[in-house]
């Protein structure tokens, strides 16, 4: 399902200071909350602001939306994660709302009321070289991942007999809190602790998966990278994921790609940096010269009078572009090397050289302003 920005839904620029995001969330929060706004699709609206500020007023979740997007956010935390952590509490304090409802319009009859648990998210994180960003690549990937327990069905009870319902949480699997705090009430939902959230008790676990209910088998997955990534982007392959449970539609598998830093090359967007020496000689009388590119060796005319310093560009010989457009440049910067070991000979040229005068000119570089 496509997902709107986190920062677009609340009208903020990217670079939008915590307190930005904060009087942004506050000024829509008083627009579209249930208690006021009765329209239909307010409490989607609600829901839909409510999360893009519980991600964006986190600084480690923020950073992971803005590496990542979504998948990012939806690997790593679950909805407790994110909205147990916001700072709720100090907004709607401001405008009098209860923060109960916010808890209840995302846990409320959420989860295990609604039926079984879809599977989870498998996070996958592959490097590949650069070499392999520029041609795209087929990869094929161990994953590990815990399927339904043959010998017990999944239950985690030893065949024959049965789990019961946990009496701490009647079997739900959450324990509900609640309080207040001045005329504010809250409510916190969390998991039970007796059952670790499963809402059943064990007397007899399965003797294949210790009571898991799970079996760890590891599932080979080829992907195709294409052309073009970069380090931050993103693959999900849909019901890749672990197994949901009793029926319920498996998860996905969200590969986190990173290029490894290159020997020669550094990247910059599609662009390709890269630095070679050249001799004084070919420096000063031109030359054509050898240089390295993503492809293999190619040519570059280095014109007579080159200083140190001085950067080449070899068109379309960057990284290709991730929509199939094109090709970035490569920059190439050449460094003079001044001759360290002489030959008699040598020494006796550049003596002939320096008595027809150097050609310096004024000694001193102006600061470059
Ligand atoms: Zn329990
Ligand atoms: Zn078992």
């Amino acid at each position: 399902m496509f997902k709107k920005d986190y920062y677009e839904i609340l009208g903020v620029p990217r670079n939008a200071t915590k307190e930005e995001i904060k009087a942004a969330y506050r000024r829509l929060a008083l627009q579209y909350h249930p208690d006021r706004n009765k329209s239909p699709d307010a409490e989607e609206k609600f829901k839909e602001i409510s999360e893009a500020y519980a991600v964006l007023s986190d600084d480690e979740k923020r950073r992971q939306y803005d590496l990542y997007g979504h998948a990012g956010i939806e690997g790593r935390y679950s909805w407790e994660d994110i909205f147990g952590r916001a700072d709720f509490e100090d907004v709607f304090r401001d405008l009098g709302f209860g923060l109960g409802s916010i808890f209840d319009l995302f846990f409320g009859g959420r989860g295990r009321a609604e039926g079984p648990r879809r599977g989870r998210d498998i996070r996958y994180d592959l490097e590949i070289t650069l070499e392999e960003a520029a041609r795209g690549v087929e990869k094929e990937l161990k994953i590990p991942v815990y399927e339904t327990c043959h010998n017990c069905g999944g239950s985690g009870a030893k065949p024959g007999t049965r789990p019961r319902p946990c009496p701490e949480c009647n079997g739900s699997g959450q324990v509900r809190y609640e309080g207040s705090r001045g005329f504010m009430r809250f409510v916190r939902v969390e998991t039970c602790g007796r059952c670790g959230g499963s809402g059943e008790l064990i007397d007899f676990p399965c003797s294949i998966c210790g009571g898991s209910g799970k079996a760890r088998r590891t599932r080979r997955v080829v992907v195709n990278i294409p052309r073009g990534v970069d380090t931050g982007y993103g693959l999900r392959m849909a019901g890749m994921g672990e197994p949901g449970e009793s029926g319920a539609p498996p998860g996905d598998l969200l590969i986190f790609l990173s290029i490894k830093p290159h020997e020669i090359f550094e990247r910059n967007g599609d662009d390709l940096l890269c630095e070679v020496r050249i001799g004084f000689s070919e420096a000063a009388l031109g030359a054509e010269i050898e240089v390295p590119t993503i492809d293999g060796p190619a040519k570059l005319r280095i014109p007579p009078g080159t200083q140190t310093g001085t950067v080449f560009r070899l068109k379309g010989k960057g990284m290709p572009k991730l929509d199939g457009l094109g090709r970035g440049d490569e920059l190439v910067r050449v460094v003079v090397q001044t001759p360290t070991k002489l030959t008699p000979r040598q020494r006796e040229l550049l003596s002939q050289f320096a008595k027809e005068g150097e050609q310096i000119g004024v000694r001193y570089i102006p600061r470059a302003r």
